[in-house]
């Protein structure tokens, strides 16, 4: 594969960040990239494992002479990112943001962006519960979809340049408007880690979550919230302060569905749970014939390799 860009910056060097640098690396996709990271913790243990061909304590050395620049922090901080980078950007380069979140990042960082430069926001629809530098591997985006989410007026050929760029980290890319991406992510995403963060803090409430039935026979179904629940407290944070409107009008419409099947069970309506179960069955099945997911026992949970 060739060189898409010749100099990449990383700013945060979190799982995201870790994983795009090992799959650029695996692909060939950039000639050096450069990453920077809050705490001198976290760039300690990014030099410690060669992630990023250089690692810088300021955000001023990080971009110098950057081609792109990668925002890979939680959303909430991004705009603070941006402004400290916007007079340090070299003209044509091209800024994209991470963020799970986009009309709020849209809002906080286009503003800042110096003429002559360009923004792409993506979303990259992969992941894993784990987080740091040291969670990155090059196949995280193998298969997955990158969202472009790009505002109107974007140049073409920076957004060409976008999908080409993860369609070399190993991503599948769609182009998609900002309002409707962050309906669709609260759908996919946000609102099924509520559900998890709250069955998990439910269990919690009974005192049932550290008891040793609850550990031992966990495989049917708490497991998985379990494991979406211990996610980043802070990524997930932000998603929901910034993706505030779209997760609000989602879950009323989750509560209504709940409430339903609720009264099912009270009223012993075994048809409309029957008819229900197998509607979502048909849903699983869709997903795994769009290669979205794997039917291997165990979920075929994600092997960390680099
Ligand atoms: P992560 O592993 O928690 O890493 C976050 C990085 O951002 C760390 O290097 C951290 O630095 C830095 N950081 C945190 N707060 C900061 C601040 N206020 N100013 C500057 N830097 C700060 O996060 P991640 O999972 O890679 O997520 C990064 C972005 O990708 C987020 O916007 C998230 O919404 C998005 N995303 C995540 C997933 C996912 O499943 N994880 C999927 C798609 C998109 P320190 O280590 O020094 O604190």
């Amino acid at each position: 594969m060739s060189v898409i860009y010749d100099k990449v910056a990383l700013i945060g060097l979190g799982l995201i960040a870790s994983s795009m640098h090992w799959a650029m690396k695996r692909g060939g996709v950039a000639g050096s990239v450069t990453g920077y990271a809050r705490s001198s913790e976290t760039r300690e243990t990014a030099r410690k494992i060669g992630l990023c061909d250089a690692v810088f304590d300021t955000l001023e050395e990080v971009v110098e002479d950057a081609d792109l620049i990668v925002l890979a922090t939680p959303v909430g901080a991004m705009g603070a990112v941006m402004k400290q980078i916007a007079a340090h950007l070299k003209p044509g380069a091209t800024v994209i943001d991470v963020g799970s979140v986009k009309q709020t990042v849209i809002a906080e960082v286009q503003p800042l962006i110096p003429a002559g430069v360009h923004f792409v926001p993506c979303h990259p629809m992969a992941g894993t519960e784990h987080s740091g530098p040291e969670a990155g591997f090059a196949t995280l985006f193998d298969n997955r979809w990158c969202l472009i989410v790009p505002p109107k007026g974007s140049d073409a050929d920076a957004v060409a340049r976008q999908e080409q760029y993860w369609q070399a980290l190993g991503a599948q890319t769609e182009i998609m408007e900002a309002e409707h991406h962050d309906m669709v992510c609260a759908v996919v995403s946000h609102i099924p880690h509520l559900i998890a963060y709250t069955m998990v803090g439910v269990a919690d409430d009974l005192r049932r979550v550290s008891d040793q039935e609850v550990i031992k026979f966990s495989a049917a179904g708490f497991r998985d919230f379990t494991r979406i629940a211990a996610s980043d407290p802070t990524m997930w944070r932000d998603v929901f302060l910034t993706n505030k409107d779209a997760t609000i009008e989602m879950l009323g419409r989750f509560t209504e569905e709940l409430f339903a099947l609720q009264r099912a069970i009270r009223t012993g309506d075994g048809d409309q749970l029957h008819a229900y179960f197998t509607h979502t069955r048909a849903i699983r099945r869709g997903i795994l014939e769009a290669g979205q997911d794997t039917d291997k026992p165990d979920f075929g949970r994600v092997q960390v390799e680099r």
